[in-house]
């Protein structure tokens, strides 16, 4: 199923299957590509494909962006014990619904993505974990490892190779923190989601304390056409830190919101205006996440130049992160817009650590007074001063993620908190979670 029409300005080098009937089907993909690059890969040395991984300048497309290829060259291959692939999709950013996308769609890509990096790490299982939610990409997931079983792609000696390699699907119980690659460990192996200390990190010591390669399901859905082209064609899509195409979920305001794939480096303002019709009644865009909610939110004006990819994000003060665009115009509560943000954080937080489990809850309940207008001006500086405190001290990114768009929306749109106390000047409970009438 497509999420939206294709537009004539992507390109459409992940996504080239989709608008093929039963693009899903084994017999769909063998006709038109697929697998041909794991049968190449097979007359390659392990270094040879690690190279090309590395020239493709391939980043990984969960959100951190680490280097594809040199995190499978940390992997110790003459280590004695077995070596797992691991694949991440516990797709849970909000604003971020392209691996959802690329299994449904394709899932014989990602298998031979899997294969493939089997091969340069010289793995012989691995494990899809797919995201609670997300049930019915476990059918069609199942259904595709079956049909490549069926027709010899998975199990012993596959296509006369001499490869063994068995697939598993894995189903997370719909926790964000799980997207957290050594939470996504703890809980493949049976245990709760809480994330590991590290180092060692999972190349070294992974799924059951052995070499594990995790990326992202659209990072491995790239490697294909990585050997297929050549990893230095492959990184001339993009440009030159950041290698190829990514698929970006244009989301929000926008009149055409939907999966694109487009190169790195697209111009913001092409994106909006061409690839997505532009904001929805010709309104002025107010504000700009570029990678999913725990990105720092840009203004509008501050987005319309940029390009999309990783520096130019980061010279912005925000990130690219998992490519989930989530666009808002000027109708937008930006106080409202904080509490959605912070309700999820709060929500999400594993409780483990308290500057996230009470941080989040505070800021939850803060941004809750201010969006009912009985807070006074130091719950705003308390919300900022909250966040930032918040920042570096937790045990994993999600504290990290609730605090950035709070920082950035307090700092950015601080007009609008101050506005909505000088709105409700009436004597109301200021218990965030009691039954409230204000007169306005
Ligand atoms: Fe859990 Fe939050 Fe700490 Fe991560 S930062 S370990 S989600 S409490």
């Amino acid at each position: 199923m497509l999420y939206n029409e294709p537009s004539p300005l992507e390109t459409r080098v992940l996504t080239r299957r989709f608008s093929l009937p039963n693009s899903a089907s084994i017999d769909t993909a063998l006709a038109n590509g697929g697998y041909q690059q794991f049968l190449k890969a097979c007359g390659m040395t392990q270094e040879q494909i690690i190279d090309e991984v590395k020239a493709s300048n391939l980043r990984g497309r969960g959100g951190a962006g680490f280097p594809t290829g040199m995190k499978w060259g940390f992997l110790p291959r003459q280590s004695p014990k077995p070596k797992y692939i691991v694949v991440n999709g516990d797709e849970s950013e909000p604003g971020t619904c392209k691996d959802r996308v690329l299994i449904e769609n394709d899932p014989h890509l990602l298998i031979e993505g899997i294969l493939i990096a089997a091969q340069a790490v010289g793995a012989k299982a691995g494990y899809v974990y797919i995201r609670g939610e997300y049930r019915y990409l476990i059918d069609i997931m199942e259904k595709a490892i079956d049909e490549a079983y069926a027709k010899g792609w998975l199990g012993k000696n596959i296509q006369g190779r001499g490869v063994d390699f068995d697939l598993y699907t894995h189903t997370g119980a719909g926790a964000y923190e799980c997207g957290e690659e050594s939470a996504l460990l703890e809980s493949l192996e049976g245990k709760r989601g809480q994330p590991r200390i590290r180092p060692p990190f999972p190349a070294v010591a992974g799924l059951y304390q052995c070499p594990t390669v995790l990326n992202n399901v659209e990072t491995f859905c790239a490697v294909p056409s990585i050997l297929e082209m050549g990893g230095k064609a492959w990184a001339d899509l993009g440009i030159p830190k950041a290698g190829g195409t990514k698929l970006t979920c244009l989301t929000g305001h926008v009149n055409k919101c939907g999966v694109y794939e487009l190169p790195l480096g697209f111009p913001v303002e092409k994106m909006i205006n061409e690839v997505g019709g532009g904001i929805r009644g010709g309104r002025k865009m107010k504000a700009f996440i570029p990678g999913g909610s725990s990105c720092p939110v840009l203004k509008g004006d501050e987005a319309w130049p940029l390009t999309m990819d990783y520096d130019a994000m980061a010279k912005a003060g925000t990130m690219l992160g998992s490519g989930g665009v989530v666009i808002m115009d000027e109708t937008t509560d930006m106080v409202k817009a904080a509490l959605r943000i912070m309700h999820f954080y709060a929500h999400e937080s594993c409780g483990w650590c308290i500057p996230c489990r009470e941080g989040t809850t505070w800021l939850k309940k803060i941004l809750t007074r201010l969006d009912r207008g009985v807070g006074t001006t130091r719950d705003i500086d308390l919300a900022g001063d909250l966040a930032k405190n918040m920042l570096g001290r937790t045990f994993c990114p999600l504290g990290d993620a609730a605090a950035l768009p709070t920082i950035s929306i307090v700092e950015k749109f601080r007009d609008e908190f101050e506005a909505k106390l000088r709105k409700v000047q009436v004597a109301v409970p200021a218990f965030p979670d009691s039954p409230l009438v204000v007169m306005q």
